[in-house]
């Protein structure tokens, strides 16, 4: 295979080595790796098929001249999964995850890893040194273990102990670093120079972007193996890929988006797709120095010093050039830089993994938050296609999210009264499991997919009892019969509507006084809305079902 480094600031072409940081001629660290896109584009077209669903299929657009097998964990083809409920939830039916959880050691840094391990394995390198947030040490470390390859890894102090633990268990030498991320690389720098050893140098490793790229061919095909090839145009002799509108991940560093970004030039390059995708950028607020130089039209971002988020993965204050990569890359998408808080990050991880039943880490959480973000703020449209980055290390994040009570405890007692038979103990331990009575909501729609996603939106915030009607009549029996403590009903529903339920609810005094939330997808009239004025709490529009007001309302109904 033909391969070669480029100078990013002199243009000065190289052969590619490992263990050479500089650029020859002008000794900068800023460079690229080029290839014979020529011949590549030929064993994409033709030869792809016949390989196995994993990273090493792109084999030709990786810096390692013959990747050993011996060295693999199953790194790459990780599934593209639907949202289906998400995509209900924000009426964007096309939402895919890219599910890097399922990697050999929980995260995307598994790629990065798995290439650059390979890349010094056979360049006869026999350890390294890496500063890292926790999952780029993990990976490292695995893949280390296997290759024979010493890894001294630098962590800061605020990684979480789990993950210390995890890297050392790989036989990596941990040294904690009491300071920041940035300040730990400093750190980490020095002792590598010290003793002369290999440093991955973050978004400079040139294996660390090309091994993301993997990210970016494999949403191409697998898009296309869902919604079917991009149409064809006369004069091409092969299937141009199908791409989402929108690539949304959350960052740290950047160097996972610049590396996804420099796959999708290479395809339009290679004329294996027609345009390029979107791609959306993500940062927790408490550290957004990306964001903030983005809002400001600014192409290199201020270092934040003290970032100020419980999200330490991506605590990194001092992004450099990486975000001036990034901005380029991001600018030609037309995409964006987004930022949220915390709190949404949690929300999002809460919602996620209950709708969706994908448990992501909340580093991972925040490209979820920025998702929600930028359909709600109509960046994204809904009819666009949407591919999310979904990482997933565990973290202990459940403090923030579940807070307490989140398990109700069975005490089997020890000796049977004499009066209770055995089964009988069993039962009365149980009986402290769950309360007689949640609060009951009526959910009245005609549409069995909108009833689905109240019950699901719902069940995703508590404990509830819930009753489902498919049309007024129903809705009136089982309010009737079953006093919810809430309503939540549809205007438009043929036969009886929901106009009709109101007034037949409201002729009664047994169920005047039931509190209703009337969810509609129409734009009402003014006469409409004078016929709900004082007989309803609240009128919320369909599709706004996550809002904080609904939810609120929700609670404040419920007491
Ligand atoms: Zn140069």
């Amino acid at each position: 295979m033909t391969f070669a480094v480029k100078c990013l600031d002199c243009g000065h072409t190289a052969p590619y080595s490992p263990t050479s940081i500089n650029c020859p001629r002008c000794e900068s660290q800023w460079r690229d790796m080029v290839y014979d896109y020529d011949s590549i584009s030929r064993v994409m077209t033709s030869q792809l098929t016949g390989r196995p669903f994993d990273m090493w299929r792109y084999r030709e657009l990786l810096p390692v001249r013959s990747p050993n097998p011996a060295l693999n964990l199953g790194e790459g083809g990780t599934p593209l999964i639907q949202a289906v409920n998400l995509g209900l939830m924000l009426g964007c039916p096309n939402i895919y995850i890219k599910d890097e959880r399922q990697g050999p050691t929980g995260s995307f840094k598994d790629r990065q890893a798995a290439v650059t391990i390979a890349a010094l394995k056979e360049a006869g390198i026999t350890e390294m040194v890496a500063a890292s947030t926790g999952n780029v040490a993990i990976a490292y470390s695995a893949y280390a273990a296997r290759a024979g390859i010493k890894l001294w890894a630098f962590v800061t102090s605020l990684v979480p102990v789990v993950k210390m633990r995890e890297i050392a268990l790989y036989g990596s030498q941990v040294v904690k670093v009491t300071g920041s991320y940035d300040q730990a690389k400093q750190v980490a720098a020095e002792f590598a120079r010290q003793r002369n050893l290999y440093l991955d140098m973050g978004a400079r490793t040139l294996t660390s972007i090309e091994a993301m790229k993997t990210i970016g061919y494999e949403v191409a095909e697998q898009l296309t193996g869902v919604l079917g090839p991009t149409n064809n145009q006369a004069g091409k002799d092969h299937p141009i890929w199908r791409m989402p509108d929108w690539y949304i991940q959350s960052v740290s560093g950047g160097m996972g988006p610049l590396g996804v970004a420099k796959s999708f030039r290479e395809m339009k390059l290679m004329g294996l797709i027609e345009k390029l995708p979107a791609v959306a950028v993500i940062q927790a607020e408490g550290c957004a120095p990306m964001v903030q130089a983005w809002k400001k039209g600014m192409d290199k971002a201020v270092p934040i010093t003290s970032p100020r988020t419980h999200i330490e993965t991506l605590a990194t204050g001092d992004p450099g050039r990486t975000y001036t990569l990034l901005y380029g890359q991001v600018k030609d998408s037309k995409g964006t830089f987004e930022s949220v808080s915390d709190e949404e990050a949690f929300r999002s991880m809460h919602v996620l993994a209950k709708m969706e039943g994908v448990s992501a880490e909340p580093a991972a959480a925040v490209a979820f938050a920025g998702l929600f973000k930028l359909v709600r703020a109509g960046v994204i449209q809904t009819t666009d296609v949407i591919v999310v980055n979904c990482t997933g290390h565990t973290m202990p994040a459940e403090p923030f999210i579940l807070g307490d009570n989140w398990a109700r405890d069975v005490v089997l007692p020890s000796q049977v009264r004499k009066e209770e038979t055995p089964e009988e103990g069993l039962l009365s331990a149980l009986s402290n499991i769950a309360p007689d009575r949640f609060p009951r909501i009526a959910v009245v729609d005609d549409s069995p997919e909108a009833r689905r996603l109240i019950r699901r939106i719902l069940q995703s915030q508590g404990n509830f009892t819930i009753y489902e009607a498919a049309g007024g009549g129903e809705a009136l029996k089982i309010i009737n019969q079953e006093r919810p403590d809430l309503i939540i009903l549809d205007l438009m529903m043929p036969e009886m509507d929901g106009f009709s339920v109101l007034d037949a609810l409201k002729s009664k005094p047994e169920t005047a006084s039931i509190p209703v939330i009337v969810a509609t997808a129409k734009e009402l009239t003014g006469e409409e809305k004078d016929r709900l004025k004082g007989q309803i709490q609240a009128l919320m529009q369909k599709g706004d079902f996550l809002s904080d007001e609904f939810l609120e309302e929700v609670r404040t109904l419920l007491g």
